[in-house]
């Protein structure tokens, strides 16, 4: 099995490679964002609870994100491999995630860090459509769909985030800056292999992190 988790500011391409490695290694795709963005659509018993973090960019606190994201470990059966995305985004985070790996009998192998300028960010988010069936994120001017604001995949309708307008997403980079550099010092000194990648790069990324992953395989 593979256990990758990815980190990066929002609007760092964390989703588009998670669905590649998804698709490449036949793994589990957790996004704590997604299923956050189900909750809310699904508007049930835990919708009012998250919707206000949501839509002010905020994190949603540490206790509800780490008992949904434990849940959806569970639910999703990770043994023949997993990648998360969106999660950890704090050291208590990230340690409850250590915790939840091996109370499971899961395993990290590798942390991918996506390093980019935050010029590039605010277009890349104000010109991002999701899918509203899948989660799959394009870009309207760099990566558009087949097919005129339908899903590649699914066919279905795309639509921009609530979240993905200049004023959320400036509190978003800020509550990523808040715990970016804890992160990164707390998985370097880990035991699971750093790789950091430019961001920049985009899909040209993804041979390359596949090359490091056929070679500890
Ligand atoms: P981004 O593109 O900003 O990385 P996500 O889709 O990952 O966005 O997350 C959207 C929102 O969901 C965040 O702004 C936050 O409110 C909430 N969220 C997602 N993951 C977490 C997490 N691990 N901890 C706290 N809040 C989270
Ligand atoms: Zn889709």
């Amino acid at each position: 099995m593979i256990g990758i988790i990815l980190l990066g500011a929002p609007g760092s391409g964390k989703g588009v490679l998670a669905n590649f490695l998804k698709n490449k290694y036949n793994l589990k795709h957790i996004s704590t964002g997604d299923i956050f963005r189900n909750i809310l659509n699904s508007n049930n018993e835990f919708s009012f609870l998250i919707k206000k973090y949501i839509d002010s960019g905020k994190l949603v606190p540490d206790e509800i994100t780490i008992k949904i994201l434990e849940i959806n470990i569970l639910k999703n059966n990770c043994s023949n491999g997993y990648v998360i995305d969106g999660f950890p985004r704090s050291i208590v985070q990230a340690q409850a995630l250590d915790n939840m790996i091996k109370k499971n009998n899961l395993k990290i192998d590798f942390v991918i860090n996506i390093s980019i300028d935050d010029k590039i960010l605010i277009n890349r988010i104000i010109n991002r459509r999701i899918c509203s069936k899948c989660g799959i994120s394009y870009n309207i001017l760099t990566m558009p769909p087949k097919k005129d604001n339908l899903c590649d995949v699914c066919n279905e309708k795309l639509i921009q985030r609530s979240d993905d307008n200049e004023k959320v997403f400036n509190e978003r980079l800020k509550q990523y800056y808040y715990y970016a550099d804890s992160l990164i010092e707390f998985y370097k000194k880990s035991s699971y292999l750093f790789i950091n990648l430019d961001g920049s790069m985009g899909n040209k990324n993804f041979d390359f992190v596949s090359k490091i992953i056929d070679n500890c395989n």
